[in-house]
């Protein structure tokens, strides 16, 4: 039979992350939406807690280093074989946090995404000399986005260091993080294999954050651009092999991605999530009940249209607990992966618009937090990956084509 509920052992974690989101994100969400590159230092203690929850073992492993899958699982087996490990456990905190606050959420101190890069690819050394930071992760340059393989920052190793070269924008968490894991090219001429991730602790000498963005949601998490000039870092900084191998291509680097994918899935829900309680309930007040057992067609449309928004966040959530999942018991998931991500994107956006549309005025006004969430949604469907190109790669793995035959 198969069992579509939580995991037993999550419901603690889970019910905890929805106080913390209900009783501290929430009454603080206006404020820093308004209050946008404003530190928000209530996440300081929570943070801590985090840290304290992590080191007692009750968080599961949950967060944004929890995504490591390389240790043979140590978590315990269910009665069928299989494990319900950190994967799984940090994407549903992290749904219960982002029913809270997205932009929160990502602020969280040492919940980087640098975090889940160092996480997945750092070996034994790395892993413990990286602990406890709090790393933002930069890609994006200007003039390339989506087209991660055309990195122009350059990493020349010079001696036992790396000098590194080059601009990063749109870096989440980039001016209050610790460390950034910076994506650079060894050698330009060899393309996408060359590309390697450096971890740079802040107040490297040539490091220095230059801007920050005025944005249209998540307000509350800072967005920057770094740049690198002369910037020397220990070689030991550089994660994973500095082998160039053409053969394995960019994989080494986009391994990351199937971690992360199934997180920002989860954000997605989470936001969803959100909308579609306030919105129910909203309903109920102006006298539209949504009955869950009767079908669409025999009930208003304003019910109709929530109940077909349910089962579009059903299938999202649904994704993420499998990418996630398979993470936990070491299968590949990358297609899984970008399947969640596509469809908990667009669905994300899809539904925050859609409740602002059903609550009318209600949901126009900043009297509730209806039309923040669906600002906040849409980078959800942009970073870590465009939903255009979550698409592109479900497709080059289902009819098993590479990047080279379908662009
Ligand atoms: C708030 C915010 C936070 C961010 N945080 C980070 C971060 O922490 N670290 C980081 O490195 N980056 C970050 N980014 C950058 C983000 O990952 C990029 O914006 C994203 O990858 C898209 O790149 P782009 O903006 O250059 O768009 P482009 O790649 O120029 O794409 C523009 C449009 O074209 C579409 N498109 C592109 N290629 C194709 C194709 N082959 N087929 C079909 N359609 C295509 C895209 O889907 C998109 O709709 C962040 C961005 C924002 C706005």
């Amino acid at each position: 039979m198969i069992n579509l509920d939580d995991p037993k052992k999550f419901k603690p974690l889970v019910g905890q992350a929805h106080q913390v989101a209900m009783n501290m994100l929430r009454p603080i969400s206006r404020k820093y939406d308004h209050g946008e590159h404003e530190y928000p230092q209530e996440l300081d203690m929570l943070a801590a807690m985090v840290d304290g929850l992590s080191e007692s073992g009750a968080s599961g492993g949950a967060g944004a280093s929890g995504v490591r899958r390389d240790e043979g699982g140590t978590e315990e087996k269910t009665p069928t074989g299989t494990r319900n490990g950190a994967n799984l456990a940090s994407v549903l905190s992290i749904l219960e946090m982002c029913w809270g606050d997205v932009g929160l959420l990502l602020s969280m101190p040492r919940q980087g995404l640098g975090n889940s890069a160092i996480a997945s690819v750092a070996d034994a050394e790395q892993s413990e000399r990286f602990a406890g930071v709090w790393a933002g992760m930069a890609i994006t340059e200007p003039g390339v986005g989506s087209d991660s393989a055309n990195i122009k920052t350059t990493a020349r190793l010079d001696g036992d260091e790396y000098v590194l070269n080059g601009e990063k924008i749109y870096v989440t968490a980039g001016g209050r993080a610790d460390h950034i894991v910076v994506w650079a090219s060894l050698d330009r001429d060899l393309g996408r294999a060359a590309i390697k991730s450096f971890v740079v602790p802040k107040g490297t000498p040539g490091m220095r954050v230059d801007r920050l963005e005025h944005k249209l949601g998540i307000r509350a998490s800072d967005t920057a651009t770094i740049i690198f000039e002369d910037c020397r870092v220990p070689a030991a900084n550089l994660l994973g092999s500095p082998e160039v191998d053409t053969k394995q291509g960019f994989a080494g680097a986009m391994a990351t991605f199937d971690n992360t994918r199934p997180l920002v899935a989860a954000m997605a829900v989470g936001c969803a999530r959100a909308s579609l309680d306030l919105t129910r309930d909203l309903l109920a007040k102006a006298g539209v009940e949504v009955d869950y057992d009767r079908p669409a067609v025999v009930q208003s449309a304003a019910a109709a249209k929530l109940l077909q928004m349910e089962s579009d966040w059903e299938g999202a959530y649904l994704l993420m607990l499998q990418a996630a999942w398979m993470a936990d018991n070491r299968q590949p998931n990358s297609l899984e992966a970008s399947m969640a991500k596509a469809k908990a994107g667009r669905v994300g956006s899809d539904i925050t618009l859609s409740c602002v549309e059903l609550a009318g005025s209600v949901g126009y006004g900043e009297a509730e937090l209806l039309e923040k969430w669906a600002r906040d949604s849409k980078i959800l469907d942009i970073f870590e990956g465009t939903q255009q190109i979550q698409q592109l790669i479900v497709a080059r793995r289902v009819l098993g084509l590479s990047s080279g035959e379908l662009k």
